[in-house]
């Protein structure tokens, strides 16, 4: 059975990017009489908001979509995220790194690939014992894959796309990816891997921004012996001037739509879908807050 889930991070409204992957994901699990599922992505307290959480959800539902209960919200898992980093340190393949942001960037070479920001150089991956506990005594840490040992470990890897096909995993072009951020145990990549097993997701529906970055979760399904789901990786939804839709695009968010006057129907077809069977195209009668 198809489980597929939409797991948007809740730092802004909801834009027709976002409703468009939320249907895609809904249309493959319906098409297959499978589950969908909703995840909140809130590991970053800095910028997710619950006023946001609570705006997606009344947003989805008057789009028309339903999902199981409960929802995940990461934030409440974060235990989960920190049995998973504690089997990788178990395992030798991570590392406590003390670099600034902007040691960082002055050591990093340029990247002529398609990994968004630097490569971190590795200047703590080979920090005596003596020098870690030092500089652990006044500067907080993020824990980063040792990636060229996670690679040994877990040898060649391939994934599949449902419009790709088989793609061959090549993670290292990432180099030493954090794990656990200063501010939070988890990052994205160890946050969706855990989270994807966890709730049972067989079809994994996201945007091609990701694209790359599932090297890195299968990379870590194989480290912590965690199943891999199939991806569909949708083409990302462009403005007329060939933009992709993003939370500073005010008008064009669910909710600006909705009190523009459109309803329903009207932002499904924008985004290339189908009216939802047996409804009219009436507008809702839930006022908007
Ligand atoms: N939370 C991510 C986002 O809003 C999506 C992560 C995923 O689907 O794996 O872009």
């Amino acid at each position: 059975m198809i489980v597929t889930r939409f797991a948007p991070s809740p730092t802004g409204l909801l834009h027709l990017g976002h409703a468009y992957s939320a249907l895609a994901a809904h249309e493959a699990a319906s098409k297959a009489g499978g589950r969908f599922l909703l995840r909140i992505e809130d590991i970053d307290p800095g910028r997710c908001k619950p006023e946001f959480s609570l705006a997606l959800m009344e947003d989805l539902r008057w789009l028309g979509l339903t999902w199981e209960e409960p929802v995940r919200f990461q934030s409440q898992h974060m235990a989960d995220y920190t049995a998973a980093l504690g089997r990788l340190q178990a395992m030798g393949l991570v590392y406590p790194c003390f670099c600034t942001r902007s040691e960082i960037q002055a050591l990093a070479a340029p990247q002529e690939n398609d990994v968004e920001g630097p490569v971190y150089p590795g200047a703590c991956r080979h920090l005596a014992e003596t020098a870690r506990a030092a500089l652990a005594a006044d500067r907080p840490c993020v824990w980063r894959l040792d990636m060229a040992r996670a690679c040994a470990q877990a040898g060649d890897l391939v994934w599949h796309d449902a419009r790709r096909g088989e793609v061959r995993a090549d993670p290292a072009r990432f180099g030493d990816v954090v794990l656990a951020r200063k501010d939070v145990p988890t990052s994205y990549h160890l946050s969706v891997v855990v989270d994807d097993a966890q709730q049972g997701v067989s079809l994994v529906t996201r945007g091609e921004d990701l694209f790359a970055a599932t090297d890195v979760h299968r990379l870590l399904q194989a480290l912590l012996s965690l199943p891999t789901p199939r991806y569909r990786h949708h083409t990302l939804m462009r403005d007329a001037s060939g933009r992709r839709y993003a939370k500073r695009d005010k008008a064009l968010t669910l909710r600006a739509l909705r009190q523009a006057g459109k309803t329903p129907q009207d932002v499904r077809s924008m985004v290339g879908f189908d009216p939802l069977p047996g409804r009219s195209g009436t507008p809702p009668t839930t006022s908007v807050a």
